[in-house]
């Protein structure tokens, strides 16, 4: 057991209080105390945080190699910063990163990627092939309203995450009260990024369609 304000080592203490910041904790009930010390928690989580560091590079690199500037710029203005948050978020947090918050910030990239590909199966399904030209030919209302959601759901979170998401790490990295969020801004970020990457191993006559 260790203290989840301190981390203060809590197995064997008296009182159910931290004798370093006296915080209380129940040895009932698990969400009141770190069951993993620190150290080796954040260990687990640099090694999350070094697997997305490894794909962003990828990306950069695949970006200047492949001639699509697009995949190169979201790595350094959206991977970048968001890799900066999320080591600093793990080096500054005191305790377990709450998984529901963990998941509300995956969510919106797992959303966009969903949109993504089914509109893609949507597409094939509907032409019976890929897209010949630019422009929406031969789509079926269906098509063109998935079309419209998954257009406008990108361009929203492009959006944030060029905006809101910079200013929001910026803000938490300096109040002391909210530096605990900066793991999960962090996480948004990256994730988002990675998910643009994903975006870019559909078939090439669809991301023609989808740039054009
Ligand atoms: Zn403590």
């Amino acid at each position: 057991m260790f203290c989840k304000t301190c981390e203060y080592e809590l197995t064997g203490t008296l009182e159910n209080r931290c004798p370093e910041c006296a915080r209380p904790f129940d040895p009932g009930t698990p969400e009141t105390y770190e069951v993993m010390p620190g150290h080796r928690r954040r260990k687990r989580q640099y090694l999350v945080a070094t697997a997305f560091a490894l794909l962003v590079i990828v990306m950069l690199f695949e970006g200047i190699r492949r001639y699509e500037p697009w995949l190169t710029y979201i790595a350094v203005l959206i991977g970048g910063p968001g890799l900066i948050a999320l080591f600093l978020g793990i080096h500054l947090r005191r305790s377990t990163p709450n998984p529901l918050l963990t998941l509300l910030a995956v969510a919106p990239s797992a959303l966009l990627l969903g949109l993504f590909y089914s509109l893609a199966v949507h597409m094939h399904q509907t032409l019976g092939g890929w897209p010949a030209s630019i422009g929406n030919n031969g789509f079926s209302s269906s098509l063109n309203i998935h079309d419209g959601v998954t257009s406008w759901y990108f361009g929203l979170t492009l959006l944030l995450n060029l905006t809101l998401m910079p200013l929001l790490m910026l803000i938490s990295t300096g109040l002391r009260q909210t530096r605990g969020a900066l793991y999960y801004l962090g996480m948004n970020a990256v994730v988002f990024c990675v998910a643009n990457g994903a975006m870019n191993l559909a078939p090439a006559p669809f991301l023609n369609w989808w740039w054009d």
